[in-house]
């Protein structure tokens, strides 16, 4: 029996009942423009009776898609405006992000940097890596590389292996961060080889884990995930808040306990950024702090991520609240809502 594979095509979505027939010509215009891929995995988990399915929302093309409204734009974090060199966007003075890779093992529907990955846009080569490790290596104020992309852990572990041993050798670096889909979305890839591949003597990586719903989370992405944590590589979440996908306090708040179980900490929960043609997944900022407000008294602090707008146009990350002082700072609001006096020195 053949094994299962990535679903790259509408027809092959519609093979898999995932899209209707009726909707084959609509949807191909999409996949046209921006990227498709579910991976077994994700597939798996889709139930197609389900028109609100979650993981169908994040993966399965929408029409939607070819509505762009004027504030949406191809670049929406500004990457583009802080590159210096070819992978590489510093927009912060202690990190970087490298990008290794365009391409991903999903495309999620809501992507921020949609325009700019897909199948067969390549990676870097290993001379402009060269020219993106010459620049870190020249600038003694970069403490941290974060491997984004695309998503790096499609790299085989023995790309990997070598990235990592080159940044080893680079002495003021000493976080490497890995921002991935990976270890839900294609758990198989996370072996011995891989998890071996991310470990450099005297640097500390951490793996940020991107999920959105708490199914996500199979038995074989903990399995995964505890791969990593066991190896001694701490795991952080970053989850995008999406309409439709984890806007309710029972979703959003099952998925951070989820997480914390898995010995993973929320770290952001991002809004959702103005990306083309993904008004149908955004919700307002008074929707996601009334969310995070609602998570804040009732769930841990341990599932407490902090809630961030990536400014447009690469001005950087800002915690969006909500805030629980007073404007005066006289008064500061409880988790039930009531206003408590406190003094001002
Ligand atoms: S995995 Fe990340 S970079 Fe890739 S499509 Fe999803 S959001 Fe975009």
């Amino acid at each position: 029996m053949n094994e299962p594979t990535t679903l790259r095509t509408i027809s092959a979505l519609c093979q898999h009942d995932l899209v209707p027939r009726e909707k084959l010509g609509a949807l191909a215009e999409v996949a046209s423009r921006y990227a498709v891929a579910i991976t077994p995995a994700m597939a798996d988990l889709i139930d197609p009776a389900d028109p609100r399915d979650p993981i169908a929302r994040q993966f399965v093309p929408d029409a939607r898609e070819l509505e762009e409204k004027p504030e949406e734009r191809g670049d929406p974090i500004g990457d583009e405006r802080f590159s210096p060199a070819e992978g590489i966007v510093h927009r912060y003075p202690d990190r970087v992000l490298l990008k290794l890779v365009n391409a991903c093992a999903v495309y999620c529907r809501f992507c921020f940097r949609r325009e700019m990955v897909g199948p067969g846009r390549g990676g870097l080569s290993p001379k402009a890596l060269a020219a993106a490790l010459d620049y870190i290596a020249g600038r003694p104020q970069i403490w941290e590389i974060i491997f984004s992309g695309g998503d790096p852990l499609i790299l085989s572990a023995r790309r990997l292996k070598s990235v990592v041993a080159k940044i080893a050798a680079i002495g003021h670096v000493k976080v490497i961060r890995v921002h991935t889909r990976v270890p839900a979305v294609a758990p198989e890839r996370i072996d011995a080889a891989l998890v071996r591949a991310l470990r450099a003597h005297g640097k500390a990586t951490f793996v940020v884990l991107h999920v959105n719903h708490q199914r996500e989370l199979t038995k074989k992405a903990q399995a995964a995930c505890a791969r990593l944590v066991d190896a001694g590589i701490p795991m952080l979440a970053q989850s995008v808040l999406l309409r439709g996908v984890n806007d309710d306090v029972e979703t959003l708040g099952a998925l951070m306990r989820k997480l914390v179980e898995c010995r993973i900490k929320p770290y952001y929960l991002h809004h959702a950024d103005l990306a083309p043609g993904t008004a149908h997944l955004r919700t307002t900022i008074a929707e996601g702090q009334a969310l995070m407000r609602a998570l804040h008294g009732r769930t841990s602090g341990l599932c407490q991520p902090s809630y961030v707008l990536d400014i447009p146009d690469g001005y950087g990350k800002s915690p969006i609240g909500p805030s629980y002082l007073s404007e005066d700072g006289a008064a500061v609001e409880d988790f039930n809502g009531r206003r408590h006096i406190y003094p001002p020195r």
